[in-house]
């Protein structure tokens, strides 16, 4: 996919209704500090149009954008933050939950963000079973990889494929770009 505009849209809250047009939506979800406001910007060659929040945890919102007038990109908050209470995050889990349960949303992939150097933790491993139990497609995306040295690198990785197996493991880095152009090549084919 060339990405040309990417514009918000709006927020969602639990019991909030969905945009009136049912378009395919890109979804990104991922532990805070994951990467994913980056990556996101990266990918739309925008400078701010995910902000990182700079509490951990507070974007508490589903975030859509239009991209390319054609399809939305729908940014889950972060979860896995250490910090925040138990009501607090069952607040966000539910919101994350909330979304991807609409069985109408027309999701032509999920892409999950794990920070290369830390590897999946239980609250990836959660998500990812709750996105297969719903048969949802699912790529994963290993961030940060350019802060890894070459010796690590592929034990990193082999360390995520192992945890997840069965899924696509993208190296991405927003700061070199890599992975940049496999990213939008998997949104052509979804999107096809
Ligand atoms: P979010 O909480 O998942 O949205 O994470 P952010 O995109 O805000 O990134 C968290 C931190 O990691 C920030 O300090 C970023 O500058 C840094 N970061 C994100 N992506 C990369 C990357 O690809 N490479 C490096 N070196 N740092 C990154």
């Amino acid at each position: 996919m060339n990405i040309q505009s990417a514009v918000y849209l709006k927020s969602l809250v639990p019991g909030a209704s969905l945009p009136e047009r049912n378009l395919p939506v890109f979804a990104f979800i991922g532990r805070s500090n994951a990467g994913k406001s980056s990556f996101i910007n990266t990918i739309t060659n925008q400078k701010n149009l995910a902000r990182s929040g700079s509490t951990p945890g507070v974007t508490q919102k589903v975030n859509l954008f239009m991209v390319n007038k054609k399809c939305y990109f729908a940014d889950l908050p972060g979860y896995g933050y250490a910090k925040l209470s138990r009501h607090e995050r069952k607040a966000l889990e539910e919101i994350i939950f909330w979304y991807l349960s609409h069985t109408e949303i027309k999701f032509q992939q999920i892409f999950l963000l794990i920070d290369s150097r830390v590897g999946p933790t239980d609250s990836d491993v959660e998500m990812i079973d709750f996105l297969n139990h719903h048969h949802l497609p699912l790529i994963i995306i290993a961030t940060k990889i350019d802060k890894l040295k070459s010796s690590e690198r592929s034990a990193q990785l082999k360390k995520i494929t192992t945890s997840i197996p069965g899924h696509q493991i993208i190296p991405f880095s927003s700061h070199n770009g890599e992975g940049k152009k496999e990213v939008l090549e998997l949104m052509t084919l979804a999107n096809a």
